[in-house]
């Protein structure tokens, strides 16, 4: 499997600046070389195989690796790939055109070594390598495995990272356990999982305190961007303030659903599941802005739901052990009394049938739901379990209740 680990950068600042704007200055040389040639020898795209060496004459000597040179170069002609395939469906998408101050530096195998828990990078030949020290979980991982390195500067938070691909190798076998889990991806609760025999839900309010504080912020700041001059030296102060606020706010969302989507394999695995089914909600979130049957307050909290991230996360981290990720459609999964099978509207976590007086939690209904859907094609054909374990995934240690 390919993961792609990221790292906090220790070098000096003006180091790693200085990589990043020579990989920028190969990156503009190629792209102004490019369409110097394509103006005057009358629409020539030009083949970076082939001209190799007018190329290479054109953007100079350079201290970085040959291999690092080379991907500056080979990353303008992808941008051009990525723009030709974008232009099928998008007739305003664009051919690379901006000249680059900074770029991303970019190591391939040929130019890293791994020794005693440390990277060599090589840059040109005279100029000496740069060391990076691994942390441990990646110590002790084989030094033929790692794939690539990239120096990659984020905007919003200031700071550089190392992006290391590391190629393991390993394609993951299919589990032996043959247990089915349902899993009911939900807006308070970010998942609640069954196997029919025992509920666990994943409890992060973490998740959407940190969502709706990012957009009270966000509206703040907006409502002082709209006060200032644009282009002026306040508006970019708080232009700025703004995209690093949400950048920080992605970010601490990014490690949260991690740990949820960790928590999520880890039930799977105790509950012995060689399968997962989770409730497809891709299309809940769609027309939020047009669709009025919510609640302004509501459609908010819809937009922010980040469940195709998780599911993503969920799905990558399945088949890294071995188990399979099914979708199922999940309509009134979690409006469906499982004894009776007429539909209530749960009033908060809380579900209580009119019909028959059932009484229970709603997220342990919806993933109930989801299994006896899988099982027998219907609902309502499965009786939620009664014990409930409440998980947090990075707090505090697991309750039981009844
Ligand atoms: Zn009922």
């Amino acid at each position: 499997m390919i993961r792609v680990h990221i790292i906090p950068c220790m070098l000096p600042d003006e180091q790693t600046r200085s990589l990043n704007r020579e990989s920028g200055r190969i990156y503009t040389a190629t792209l102004v070389h490019h369409y110097r040639i394509y103006r005057q020898a009358g629409k020539v795209w030009l083949n970076p195989m082939q001209h190799d060496r007018v190329l290479k004459a054109f953007c100079g000597p350079s201290f970085l690796h040959a291999h690092s040179y080379q991907a500056a170069q080979q990353d303008f002609y992808a941008a051009c790939k990525t723009a030709k395939t974008l232009k099928t469906s998008n007739p305003l998408a664009r051919y690379p055109y901006k000249r680059k101050y900074s770029h991303t530096t970019t190591w391939k195998n040929t130019a890293i070594k791994v020794m005693a828990g440390r990277i060599r990078l090589s840059l040109a030949r005279g100029h000496a390598p740069i060391w990076v020290d691994l942390p441990q979980h990646l110590a002790t991982v084989p030094p033929a495995t790692f794939r690539q390195v990239q120096l990659v500067y984020h905007h919003a938070t200031r700071r550089s990272c190392w992006h290391i691909t590391i190629d393991d190798g390993i394609v993951p076998q299919p589990t032996s356990h043959s247990g089915i889990m349902a899993v009911d991806l939900g807006e308070i609760h970010p998942a609640a999982c069954t196997n029919g025999e025992h509920s666990t839900i994943i409890c992060c309010r973490a998740l959407r305190a940190n969502a709706q504080h990012c957009n009270k912020k966000t509206a703040d700041l907006q409502e002082l961007i709209a006060r200032c001059k644009p282009g002026s030296r306040r508006w970019k102060q708080l232009v700025a303030s703004r995209k690093r606020l949400q950048a920080q706010s992605a970010a601490r969302q990014r490690d949260m659903l991690h740990k949820v989507s960790r928590a999520v394999i880890d039930e799977a695995q105790v509950m012995q599941a060689g399968t997962i089914i989770m409730g497809d909600v891709r299309d809940i979130a769609d027309n939020t802005k047009t669709e009025k049957r919510l609640s302004r307050e509501q459609r908010q909290k819809m937009s922010n739901w980040p469940h195709g991230q998780l599911r993503q996360y969920i799905t990558y981290k399945a088949a890294a052990v071995g188990i399979t990720v099914e979708l199922i459609n999940e309509a009134y999964t979690s409006k469906t009394c499982p004894i009776c099978g007429t539909r209530n509207k749960p009033n908060g976590r809380h579900y209580a049938c009119s019909q028959c007086g059932y009484v229970g939690h709603r997220d342990t209904v919806g993933c109930t739901q989801i299994l006896s859907r899988r099982r027998t094609g219907q609902l309502a054909q499965m009786v939620p379990c009664e014990a409930i374990t409440y998980r947090h995934p990075f707090r505090r240690a697991s309750v039981v209740r009844a």
